[in-house]
């Protein structure tokens, strides 16, 4: 058996198999696609240390990295079922049953899109997902946010402080986000909030130059001059296949502890399949260091 099967080839995965090689005992790795998301985005400006790399730079360097270690690398393979017995099994979707003393699940999340013309063809030119990651790209620029939840109101409040003007497009007659964030977002004089907007398509060239909305009261479409549309209506972790074999909460996300312990004795979790909060590259790899030296700590002591 392994002593650590990782489950996830992100940047929580790939540093949680690292942390347990560097360790000396035996590392297994399984990721439907190495990389993860950071194999979808374009520019990275706040890997610190870095002062830019795009996507699929940073995925080869992290599996170079794995592999100047004794781990072995399951690639496109994806995981289905997890069952602790006396060791922990992972199902794969080959059929193939791996067993290991501790898991490190490491599977992230995606972002729910909203599924409208332009969306996919205009990511990372201008279509964005992270307002801490790209909105420095906007500065001085018109933008939208499409969510009225607390992470769209979040993320507009965060952006109004550097572009030009933000317009948020909530398809409800309401905002979802809690009052405080709301009472902050309309005191600031560059914001624009329209609600019971339906979205109808991202326009562009190259670049986006634009968004399309339906007025659901009306029913009349409007169009909007714009530089960036940043897509808020969902961060969802990819944890579905877990069952009930562990705790989640009520987003899905994994419960667990400062040292990625979840709710099952040797099964440990990073990233942002977790409750961990904020979201970044930066803090995968740290949770996923965490999860790996917790998971050493539990092998040692069991
Ligand atoms: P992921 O990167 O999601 O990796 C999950 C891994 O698990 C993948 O290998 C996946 O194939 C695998 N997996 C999933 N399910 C299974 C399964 N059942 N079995 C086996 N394997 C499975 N962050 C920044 O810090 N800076 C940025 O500039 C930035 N820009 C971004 C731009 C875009 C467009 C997106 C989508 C995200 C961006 N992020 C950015 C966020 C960042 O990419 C994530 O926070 C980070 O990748 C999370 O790492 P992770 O390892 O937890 O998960």
């Amino acid at each position: 058996p392994f002593d650590v099967l990782v489950v996830g080839g992100g940047p929580a995965g790939a540093s949680a198999a690292i942390y347990a090689a560097r360790k000396g005992i035996r590392t297994g790795i399984v990721a439907e696609r190495f990389g993860g998301q950071v194999m979808d985005t374009v520019g990275i400006e706040n890997f610190i240390g870095t002062k830019y790399t795009e996507g699929p730079k940073l995925a080869a360097t992290l599996e170079e990295h794995v592999k100047e270690y004794d781990i072995d690398v399951m690639n496109l393979q994806r995981a289905k079922r997890l069952e602790k017995k006396d060791l922990i099994e992972l199902e794969l979707e080959n059929g193939a049953v791996l067993k290991s003393k501790t898991v490190i699940l490491s599977t992230g999340a995606r972002w729910r899109k909203i599924n409208v013309p332009g969306e996919t063809e205009f990511t990372g030119k201008g279509v964005a997902y992270c307002a801490h990651c790209d909105g420095p790209l906007f500065e001085g620029k018109d933008v939208a946010v499409v969510g009225g939840g607390n992470s769209g109101i979040e993320a507009a409040i965060d952006l109004a402080g550097i572009v030009k003007h933000v317009t948020v497009l909530e398809f409800m007659p309401e905002l979802k986000a809690d009052s405080v964030l709301q009472d902050k977002l309309f005191s600031l004089p560059n914001v624009t909030v329209i609600k019971n907007a339906q979205t109808k398509e991202i326009t562009g060239t190259d670049k986006v130059n634009g968004i399309s909305y339906i007025d659901r009261d009306s029913g009349e479409e409007h169009h909007i001059e714009l530089a960036g549309v940043f897509v808020q209506i969902g961060l969802v972790p990819n944890t579905d296949w877990l069952g009930d074999s562990i705790e989640r909460n009520r987003m899905g996300e994994i419960v667990v502890d400062n040292r990625g312990a979840t709710s099952t004795p040797g099964v440990f979790a990073a990233g942002d399949c977790t409750n961990t909060p904020y979201k970044q590259i930066i803090i995968s790899m740290g949770t996923g260091a965490a999860a790996s030296l917790g998971a050493f700590d539990y092998l040692i002591r069991n």
